[in-house]
């Protein structure tokens, strides 16, 4: 397999010069706190006075963690280490878990930010040849202008095109011969149902890639994606307190994510105790960043669970990887006491071929029990069919889901179109228990 890099000396570097590196920038990004009102105060409580107090990357874990609300509280300005005429970005979250959060960049992060896009991008083997179609949404959201600087700066030709309009997302994949994608995976199944209705086949694409990300997804969502588009599907991370996207990123041999160690301190801790946990078991991503002035955050709680794998790559970069996201610790579904991701049920129904390319998750109660209800849309030929294949197949997906969920789910079967379609990221859950 061909491998590139974008910065060769910085992806390979051994792990003692990694670790250097991250405890300089860690050392330039403490004094940056320093100079924030919300820094100032939660340093100095737990016995911090000045950034000569962080010695070592172990001296990290006396810093407190940082929480979605801190930023919430502290905006405007409670955590911008720079003066606004410094600012030249500004972006926030998508605002999924409540309010949104504000994120600036100066000039200098902006073209950090960029940089660690590019590299992304090219260790997924994309070159200045490739076309790139930029589906999702522009604005505040970091997934649209964080990518298009990324690729921009790699020389891909870049259609800003942004999310939504399925009919004209297939005519313009055709107009320009688009070979890279950049997509939620939950819009781009939903563009596959459409292909036949716009007299689009795959064959008259041109499609080599797509970067999935922004929402939860399985193995299974990117084999099937894999599949019916015949490309290499990548997965990349990130979230607008991390700046964006390109946090980590898969390279040409999909084997999880690359973080990118050099911008980003990650630690795995157990969500519960706060305590950071060995390599290999899953818990809450922190991430601190060393690669913003404008705002500091460190030790970031991000609420995604994943697990990371210290082994070199094939690749030859020796950035640690970041398996799949499991899902977000406010994702988690308890039904009948038993806990549950929302993934977990899309690895299950994806992973049956007759399933189509959307599907929902119901709660309701039954008197005191909880009732879960997995909604699927299947494929039309099977509407043709006989009624006993209809049922067999919905006491199949039931089985399946019981073998790996344990719980005994209601399955519906759905014609393809009629389940809501997101543009950007899904909703997969409609939760109607009552709160007592
Ligand atoms: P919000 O927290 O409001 O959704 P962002 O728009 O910044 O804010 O989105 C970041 C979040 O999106 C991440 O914390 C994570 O939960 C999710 N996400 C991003 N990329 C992926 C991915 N590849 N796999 C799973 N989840 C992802
Ligand atoms: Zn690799």
């Amino acid at each position: 397999m061909e491998v590139n890099y974008w910065n060769p000396d910085v992806e390979t570097l051994d792990r003692g010069q990694l670790e250097a590196l991250q405890l300089e920038r860690l050392g330039n990004i403490v004094t940056q706190a320093f100079k924030t009102p919300f820094y100032q105060k939660r340093l100095s409580r737990a016995g911090i006075k000045s950034p000569a107090n962080i010695q070592s990357l172990d001296d990290l874990r006396k810093i407190p963690f940082t929480v979605k609300d801190d930023l919430r509280q502290s905006f405007p300005k409670g955590l911008m280490a720079v003066e606004m005429d410094e600012v030249v970005r500004i972006h926030s979250s998508s605002g999924t878990t409540g309010i949104p959060t504000v994120i600036y960049y100066t000039a200098e992060d902006m073209e950090n930010w960029t940089n660690i896009l590019a590299r992304s991008i090219v260790a997924t083997g994309c070159t200045s040849k490739d076309v790139f179609q930029n589906m999702m949404s522009y604005g505040l959201f970091t997934g649209g202008l964080g990518l298009h600087y990324g690729t921009e700066r790699v020389g891909m030709t870049v259609i800003p095109i942004g999310g939504g309009n399925t009919r004209r997302q297939i005519q313009v994949m055709k107009d320009f011969k688009t070979t890279v994608l950049h997509v939620t995976p939950s819009y781009l199944l939903h563009i596959h149902s459409k292909l036949a209705e716009y007299d689009t086949t795959i064959d008259e694409l041109h499609l080599k890639k797509a970067f999935l990300g922004a929402e939860p997804y399985s193995e299974n969502t990117r084999k099937k994606l894999e599949e019916l588009y015949k490309i290499d599907a990548y997965n990349s991370y990130g979230l607008s307190e991390m700046n964006g996207p390109g946090v980590a990123f898969e390279c040409v041999y999909k084997e999880d994510m690359h973080v990118w160690e050099d911008a980003y301190i990650l630690e795995i801790i157990d969500p519960a105790t706060g305590e950071v946990l060995p390599d290999g078991e899953t818990g809450e991503v922190v991430l601190t960043n060393l690669i913003r002035s404008a705002l500091p955050l460190m030790r970031y709680r991000t609420r995604d669970l994943a697990f990371v794998h210290p082994e070199p790559c094939k690749c030859g970069r020796t950035h640690w990887r970041l398996s799949r996201i499991q899902g977000r610790t406010d994702d988690m579904l308890i039904v009948n006491g038993v806990n549950v991701f929302p993934s977990q049920i899309e690895e299950v129904i994806m992973s049956v071929p007759e399933v189509g390319t959307n599907y929902q998750i119901h709660l309701t109660k039954a008197g005191s029990l909880d009732k879960l209800t997995v909604r699927v849309e299947i494929y039309s030929k099977m509407f043709t069919g006989e009624l006993g294949e209809l049922e067999a197949l919905r006491n199949r997906i039931k089985d399946k889901l019981k073998a790996s969920i344990t719980i005994n789910a209601h399955i519906e079967l759905h014609e393809p179109g009629s389940l809501p379609v997101f543009e950007g990221k899904a909703k997969r859950v409609v939760d109607n228990r009552e709160m007592l």
